[in-house]
């Protein structure tokens, strides 16, 4: 089913089974770059239709994906004449979609009765779109704190849906665990080598579609999508299609700074983080960190003056465009940004986003509304210590009853006490936090 075989980076193993990790020694696994027809013979529809560069399968699982569209920007000052490819384009909203099509055709293939997924987000969503199309059955192993809006959508596609853990990995260790029992198909962003080979059509598809592209900025996530941006390019570049391999601009959050916002970019360790940086020297490209709040802003102002509706954790990359456009490291004629996922899979942060705050809080407790105001002030950063709280809500009560108030939040596990080093005891919220105060919003809503 290869086009050519991949082998481990560092002993050399032959690689049957698509596992990017060496069964042997657990280094990554690779497919050597590969020449595919003259870009004059590709008549692009579809993701497959560059199955020069792909494995081959009887059966190929398809909801036509890829082939998304490049736009320009055109009424944003700061980055006028930028290209933008709109991954939120594909069939589930995101860029995963390029991978579930690999991964679920090799299922099929395989004879598979069932396949077993673990991720954030997207990529379960992805898997059970794909696995409703192939008619297999589909559980997809997540962190409890995940929100619901993509659990809901997974249970739409008929997947059924475990929550364990407050982390991916101990999601993909309890779906390694259900998939070695019953003989399933493990499938998870980080084992599968299909991820790489189907994520890195993005830029087979962008050497057709745009002329010398010099940079290109991409969200860094985990590494994976950087590192199948690298294998695309060292792909388009064996056949002739491009000279060079473009920068490659990684764009993260300021780890001071974590948001809620965008799980997919929270990553505590990047399981490519080595790849990332080698790639970032090669190219001569670089890392830029974003704060959280800036990417929402971005991705609204997307909306607004562009008509595009994309995720927060996507703005990430138009706020890191701007800032590398004003220092003149890239120009927008020959730059393009990577969008990753559609706003209509995080309605629920614009919801909240877009809310009148001033509500009043009508049925709750004196004592509950005040700890409904002060989670309002920290979640908004507008207050985060005891006495810019007392103050901000105009002295009202004694500043005694605040840090009562602060005391049984944290209890309570909705707020903690930050880790920015200040000489004040400031806080933050927890996920937890912000889940309640979302279900208290909507329910003040409702009445
Ligand atoms: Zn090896």
């Amino acid at each position: 089913m290869w086009k050519e075989q991949p082998t481990c980076i560092e002993c050399g193993k032959e690689i049957l089974e698509p596992s990017l990790r060496c069964p042997k020694c657990q280094n990554l696994t690779l497919v050597p770059p590969i020449q595919g027809s003259h870009s004059s013979e590709i008549n692009l529809q579809t993701m497959w239709s560059l199955s020069d560069f792909l494995p081959s399968y009887n059966k190929p699982i398809t909801l036509f994906e890829g082939n998304t569209p490049i736009v320009k920007v055109r009424n944003i000052k700061g980055y006028k004449d930028l290209s933008l490819k709109l991954e939120f384009r594909n069939p589930t909203g995101s860029f995963r979609d390029r991978a579930l099509s690999l991964i679920v055709s090799d299922a099929v293939q395989k004879k598979k009765k069932s396949i077993i997924g673990a991720s954030t987000g997207s990529f379960s969503i992805s898997l059970a779109a794909y696995s409703a199309k192939a008619g297999i059955d589909t559980t997809n192993v997540v962190p409890q704190n995940l929100e619901l809006t993509k659990i809901e959508q997974m249970k739409i596609f008929g997947s059924r849906v475990i929550e364990i853990g407050d982390s991916v990995d101990e999601a993909i260790s309890k779906a390694q665990e259900l998939a070695s029992k019953d003989d399933s198909y493990l499938a998870t962003p980080e084992t599968s080598l299909l991820t790489i080979e189907g994520q890195k059509t993005i830029s087979l598809e962008l050497a057709l579609q745009m002329k010398n592209i010099k940079s290109v900025i991409v969200p860094r996530g985990a590494g994976s999508l950087i590192y199948s941006i690298f294998r695309g390019f060292q792909d388009a570049q064996k056949s002739n299609w491009v000279e060079d391999v473009p920068a490659i601009f990684a764009v993260s959050l300021e780890k001071t700074k974590v948001s809620h916002l965008a799980e997919s970019l929270e990553i505590k360790k990047p399981f490519l983080l080595n790849e990332v940086k080698d790639i970032l020297n090669k190219t001569k490209g670089q890392e830029i960190e974003i704060k959280g709040d800036e990417m929402i802003t971005a991705a609204m102002d997307l909306a607004k003056y562009e008509g595009l509706f994309i995720e927060p954790a996507s703005g990430s990359v138009l706020v890191a465009a701007e800032e590398l456009l004003r220092n003149e490291t890239i120009t927008p004629e020959s730059s393009v940004a990577i969008l990753t996922g559609s706003g209509f899979n995080a309605l629920n942060i614009y919801a909240a986003q877009m809310r009148d705050k001033k509500k009043v809080v009508w049925g709750l407790s004196e004592s509950s509304t005040t700890k409904f105001e002060i989670l309002n002030l920290i979640a908004e950063e507008k207050a985060v210590y005891g006495y810019s709280i007392w103050v901000s809500l105009g002295k009202t009560q004694s500043l005694q009853s605040i840090y009562q108030h602060l005391n049984e939040l944290q209890k309570k596990g909705i707020i903690i006490i930050s880790k920015r080093k200040t000489k004040r005891k400031e806080f933050e919220m927890t996920k937890k936090g912000y889940e309640t105060i979302e279900k208290m919003r909507n329910l003040i809503d409702f009445i």
